[in-house]
């Protein structure tokens, strides 16, 4: 058994993570300040001997007075704002959460002699040159647009750890997350993956943005949750593309939506939100590589369970 702080708890991904810990034996401390995470998602674990959660901001000086434990095995930052629409909702929380924040967890790692992993973002390569996106890519990032408050908060915390790891010897790892989705993630988050089941499972129209001919690939959070785990016993210092490479368009994914759902609304379409990437896909060779990883749920099945999901709360 070892000791985990999973920051970010209450989230969607990080809300799976700390059922897989647990349910490995390990005793996990969930940290979390619900700005768009919800408690719901933590419901199964409360009051499980081997899981505590404490609600902190983990930007603020001496967020962590109040953790149970001081002595940290594994320090996973996943505490961040990751929908567009919330992080244009609150760009000065975002920007925080990917530097202090991850200073501030980074400096327990190093006082706990811990091992640390932050959940980078496929944002990092900007509205991509290169396709698909392998980590030798330095990407084409707009520094100052409506969504470089999140690009520019990943590519800090990158640095930082990075920097962490070569002056103090902070065993560090950094997942460059691509499109990932599945049950928890928040109905009203606006992100295409629940935004588009809940307007077909309503029979309203699925609000297709732009020309919906850009470009995402969505991985199961069960698959990704399993990259994270191998990511963070790899030893392995620079980042890591975490990512299903099977790739479609938006206007696909809505009429793949529609007829999962049976749904007979059409679909509209709406601007192009600024910055948006048209193209995304992670090469995974170095996953495959380092890790032997790659997902194994199909889009068929992971939307399957999804659909099932939100349809219990669009229902409830
Ligand atoms: P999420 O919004 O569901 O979860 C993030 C959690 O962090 C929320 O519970 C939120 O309340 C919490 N949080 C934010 N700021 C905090 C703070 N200052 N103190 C404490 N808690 C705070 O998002 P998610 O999809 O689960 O994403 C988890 C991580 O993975 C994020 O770092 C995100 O940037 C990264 N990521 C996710 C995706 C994806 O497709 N889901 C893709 C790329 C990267
Ligand atoms: N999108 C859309 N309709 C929506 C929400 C999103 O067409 O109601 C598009 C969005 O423009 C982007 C893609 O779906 O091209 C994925 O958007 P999301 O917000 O999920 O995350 P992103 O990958 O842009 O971070």
């Amino acid at each position: 058994m070892s000791l985990h702080l999973v920051a970010g708890a209450a989230g969607f991904i990080g809300s799976h993570l700390c059922d897989r810990l647990v349910a490995a034996g390990h005793a996990v401390t969930g940290v979390d300040n619900f700005i768009t995470g919800s408690p719901d998602n933590l419901r199964q674990l409360a009051g499980h001997p081997q899981f505590q959660f404490v609600r902190a901001d983990v930007t603020e000086a001496g967020w962590d007075a109040g953790l149970p434990v001081q002595s940290f095995d594994y320090i996973w930052h996943l505490a961040s704002l990751a929908s567009p629409v919330e992080y244009l909702k609150h760009p000065l929380e975002t920007l925080e959460t990917g530097s202090t924040a991850t200073r501030n967890l980074l400096e327990l790692a190093r006082r706990n002699d811990a091992t640390f992993l932050v959940t980078s973002t496929s944002e990092v390569y900007g509205d991509p040159l290169e396709h698909p996106q392998s980590e030798q890519y330095w990407g084409n990032v707009n520094s100052i647009g409506l969504r470089s408050c999140y690009d520019e908060s990943k590519r800090f915390a990158e640095a930082i750890t990075m920097a962490y790891h070569r002056v103090h010897g902070v065993r560090t790892t950094i997942a460059r997350i691509f499109n990932t989705y599945g049950p928890r993630m928040a109905l009203n988050d606006g992100r295409v993956v629940p935004a588009f089941v809940d307007q077909a499972l309503r029979g309203e129209a699925i609000t297709v943005f732009g020309d919906g001919r850009q470009t995402r690939s969505f991985c199961y959070v069960s698959d990704l949750v399993e990259g994270l785990i191998r990511l963070m016993h790899s030893g392995f210092r620079e980042p890591v593309n975490l990512g299903n490479p099977v790739e479609m368009t938006m206007l696909e994914f809505a009429q793949a939506i529609q007829a999962k759902t049976g749904s007979g609304s059409g679909i509209v379409f709406r601007p192009l939100p600024q910055d948006d990437p048209k193209r995304r896909r992670p090469d995974i060779s170095r996953a495959k590589q380092v890790l032997g990883w790659e997902p194994q749920v199909s889009f068929d099945e992971g939307m399957a369970l999804t659909i099932e999901y939100f349809s219990s709360l669009v229902t409830a």
